[in-house]
């Protein structure tokens, strides 16, 4: 499951930026997933649930997920377009030849912390 490294590596992100503002304990977190990242909900948050628990200073928090569709450039017209994962054909003048601009991210938006 893809989502398993995608969840632990966003969690070692975080439990380093919280240790380092020596925060107490992670509330929530925010991420920005691009669709062509072909995560699925579910199983990120039950990645989630399974590894956040591992540490004392994740378990617990909650994981906000907000979903970035894809959408391309057209090389030919310069049209911008949003498409699906599939199919990516500028609607302007038909070209194939296109250059994403969004759709691929993964980051993490915002974390709500517990401070002492
Ligand atoms: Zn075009």
């Amino acid at each position: 499951m893809h989502e398993l490294g995608l969840v632990s590596g966003v969690l070692e992100t975080v439990t380093t930026a919280a240790r380092e503002a020596g925060a107490l304990r992670v509330i929530s977190v925010k991420l920005r997933i691009g669709d062509l990242c072909e995560a699925v909900p579910e199983s990120l948050d039950f990645a989630w649930e399974v590894l956040s628990e591992e540490d004392p200073l994740t378990a617990g928090s909650k994981l906000v997920v907000e979903d970035v569709h894809p959408r391309s450039r057209c090389l030919g017209c310069g049209a911008e377009f949003d498409h699906d994962r599939f199919h990516v054909r500028c609607p302007q003048c038909g070209s194939s030849a296109t250059s994403l601009l969004a759709g691929r991210e993964l980051e993490i938006v915002s974390m709500e912390v517990d401070l002492p």
